[in-house]
């Protein structure tokens, strides 16, 4: 009965993504359509109009990226075990460049995770990493620091990654919402990240936790199941 519960869920939350997709690639669409149309009767084309679709087409373009990343056929991605850390430092240094022009300070702790394996997809992991570091970055705007800290709890083989910003925060209401498709409050943003990043981390039996507090900041923590 528990099985049929989660699969008739799971229907459901396919469904949702559809309509959800085919919104949000409509909304681009349409406006696009409406600029040709003006361009097509006035029979000239100003540079406003093609920068706005330019921009429109961009959005259709991440929306279709973002996906197409979910879309590979489940038996391409292979699950190894190896050493954890790496993963994560490789994500560190690729995002360090960017966090510099921008004034963060990256601080990171990383020496409980020494030695630490987990079985996974080295490519979906960085993904996972990648996708809320940046949030933390977009978060901050300018001028401002992420902890990046692991924990290792050794009674529940799990190993955990916070995430720490000192970005605006969330609040409680907006914390709810975080990972639902097509949440997002940034004017470019898919709000497909958090999606993406969940549905990867459960595919490792890990789990994604959220902690913020207004003014203060956002913690983020990654829980992934280790192997010694
Ligand atoms: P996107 O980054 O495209 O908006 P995400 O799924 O990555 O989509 O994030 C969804 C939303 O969650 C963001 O638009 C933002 O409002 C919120 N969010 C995520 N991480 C943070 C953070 N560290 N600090 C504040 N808000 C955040
Ligand atoms: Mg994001």
């Amino acid at each position: 009965r528990e099985e049929l519960l989660t699969r008739s869920e799971k229907l459901s939350t396919v469904g949702q993504l559809a309509a959800g997709i085919a919104h949000e690639i409509r909304n681009p669409l349409t406006s696009i359509k409406g600029f040709l149309q003006i361009i097509q009767s006035e029979g000239t084309v100003p540079p406003t109009y093609t920068s706005i679709m330019l921009d429109e087409l961009d959005r259709i373009e991440s929306i279709i990226n973002e996906f197409l990343f979910l879309a590979k056929p489940q038996q391409e991605i292979k699950f190894e075990v190896q050493p954890f850390r790496p993963i994560l430092e490789q994500v560190i240094g690729l995002m360090q460049g960017e966090a510099n022009l921008k004034g963060i300070e990256i601080i990171v702790e990383l020496n409980d995770l020494s030695l630490l394996k987990v079985k996974g997809n080295a490519n979906h992991l960085k993904q996972v990493f990648v996708n809320i570091i940046k949030n933390a970055m977009e978060a901050i705007q300018a001028k401002g620091k992420i902890k990046i800290i692991g924990e290792v709890n050794r009674e529940k083989s799990m190993l955990t990654v916070a995430v720490i910003d000192d970005g605006p925060g969330i609040t409680q209401e907006r914390l709810k919402k975080l990972g639902e498709p097509f949440y997002s409050t940034k004017e470019k943003g898919t709000g497909l990240g958090l999606m993406i990043t969940r549905k990867l981390l459960e595919d490792h039996e890990g789990e994604l936790l959220f902690d913020s507090e207004i003014g203060k900041g956002t913690s983020v923590y990654v829980k992934l199941p280790f192997i010694e």
